[in-house]
């Protein structure tokens, strides 16, 4: 019997195959799970079945057969198969099975007993057509486990999508380009530009569009991301995000963003800062649009990194605007937005059911004439939570009006200075005390205000955990 073993990865071909599981548990489902939808005829040969593997039988994917399993049925059924997998949970079954494959050379893998089996799963990453086998030949599958992880949140959910579309335009690029370094330059230039987010976004026809440019050899076509950046903490970027910092071109930001987020940008993108913080804007909304389409209509890959969520008093919605207008595509990734992520790192429950059925968010940026123009009444009701971005110069002038307009004066209120960042800061009081209180602590921006009874309901931070003492320590 085999005991030690050394293994090649292969990718086999199932389909119009037999192949055999033995055992109806849960570790025969889990192979089953790996064995459907690749063409297979497969047999279950078990005394009893799970109901997952019995909805396959159902639905007549899986034959499955229930009498004794004895070496002479055995044997006159193996020289059908291409595969055996024993997976009952009697070790001495599955190596009686294991022996019978080996005599007839039909390739078995006997679960928890690598020595008696002649094939082992490995680990992978599903995007069909694309996979990704990790083994590390019985070592260690913790380890193949977490490669798994890590590899799942690379690759991207549409990779296979990407594939398919790429496998479809084979024919045509062979035609036009006769050569195969050619051909290979082609698509290595298609992977890096537009045209390969556009097949994983499924717009097949924008795809072939800059694949058919490539092809011509014209210039690149450009495009923008508009990428929600999230409140400060790396952590809740989001996969999109990530994967297209790691292909921009060049990168325009506002303060908002942090250094640690800056530092997962693909290192030799261009950066331009473009500020952006109340009243002393370093470049002035007209000239960033100005400066995004420059950059696109010249065929880079834009990444403009916003705060939070771009779409949510981050005028994105004015730069995408701007952008469509002359033409240019523009991608939007959303964010996790300020409230979520403040709400989460001071612990404080957004909606809770007990006293809050709506959740509003308002800016408290004033008008260029100063005034703070907000519709009052409908801000101080009871029931509803108020959620104040870019407030904090309109602090004393807000609060006295909620007040105004009928919020007792002991109405609670929370203040979050860079919520989720290293140096959170959580200041909690009332509309009646609060100004003094930011004025106490010296607060600047940026301040997320969060007005109403689920203030009330703090609990420790949710997130990142280690917020919830670093504010208490500095409080
Ligand atoms: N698009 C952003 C908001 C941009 S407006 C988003 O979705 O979050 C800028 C305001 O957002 C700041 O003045 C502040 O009120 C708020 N803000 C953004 N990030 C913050 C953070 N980490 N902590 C507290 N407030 C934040």
């Amino acid at each position: 019997m085999m005991t030690k073993a050394s293994y090649l990865p292969i990718a086999l071909r199932l389909d119009q195959c037999q192949v055999l599981l033995i055992g109806g548990g849960a570790i025969a489902t889990n192979k089953l799970r790996l064995l459907l939808g690749r063409g297979a005829h497969i047999h279950v040969w078990a005394s009893r079945i799970t109901s997952e593997i019995r909805r396959s039988v159902d639905q007549g994917i899986v034959q499955w057969r229930d009498d004794p399993i004895e070496d002479g049925a055995l044997r006159a059924l193996l020289p059908q198969m291409a595969l055996v997998f024993a997976a009952t949970d009697d070790d001495a079954l599955n190596k009686r099975v294991a022996e019978c494959a080996h005599q007839q050379r039909v390739p078995v893998c006997a679960v928890d007993d690598q020595a008696v089996s002649s094939f082992i799963t490995p680990a992978f990453v599903d995007r069909t057509p694309v996979q990704v086998a990790i083994t590390t030949e019985g070592a260690s599958p913790v380890l193949a486990r977490r490669l798994r992880q890590k590899l799942e949140e690379l690759l991207p959910s549409n990779l296979g999508e990407a594939a398919r579309f790429m496998q479809a335009q084979r024919g045509w690029i062979k035609e036009a380009l006769p050569e195969v370094d050619e051909r290979r330059r082609v698509w290595e230039a298609f992977l890096d530009g537009v045209g390969y987010e556009a097949a994983l976004a499924g717009e097949h026809e924008r795809a072939r569009e800059s694949l058919q440019a490539l092809v011509e050899g014209r210039e690149r076509q450009g495009e923008v991301w508009l990428v929600g950046a999230g409140p400060g903490h790396p952590d809740l970027l989001t996969l999109a995000a990530l994967r297209l910092m790691q292909n921009a071109d060049s990168v325009l930001y506002d303060s908002l963003v942090s250094d640690r987020i800056l530092d997962r940008v693909r290192r030799d993108a261009e950066r331009i800062y473009v500020g952006k913080k109340a009243s002393h804007h370093t470049l002035p909304q007209r000239d960033i649009e100005a400066e995004l389409l420059r950059r696109a209509q010249r065929g880079e890959r834009v990444l403009r990194l916003k705060g939070g969520d771009p779409f949510i008093f981050g005028r994105g919605g004015e730069e995408m605007e701007a952008l469509l207008a002359h033409n240019i595509p523009v991608r939007v990734i959303p964010g996790v937005t300020a409230a979520s992520g403040c709400g989460a790192a001071a612990g404080i429950p957004l909606t809770h059911r007990d006293c809050a059925q709506s959740c509003v968010f308002v800016t408290g940026h004033a008008r260029a004439d100063g005034v703070l123009n907000l519709h009052w009444p409908s801000l101080a009701q009871p029931g509803q939570t108020v959620v104040v971005y870019m407030g904090l110069g309109q602090i004393g002038v807000l609060c006295q009006q909620l007040i105004a307009h009928g919020l007792p004066d002991s109405w609670p209120m929370a203040v979050v200075y860079r919520g989720t960042c290293a140096d959170q800061h959580v200041v909690t009081g009332t509309l009646g005390d609060m100004p003094q209180r930011v004025q106490k602590e010296g607060l600047s921006s940026p301040v997320l205000m969060i007005i109403g009874e689920v203030v009330h309901h703090r609990g420790v931070g949710a997130f990142p955990a280690f917020n919830a003492f670093a504010s208490k320590e500095e409080a």
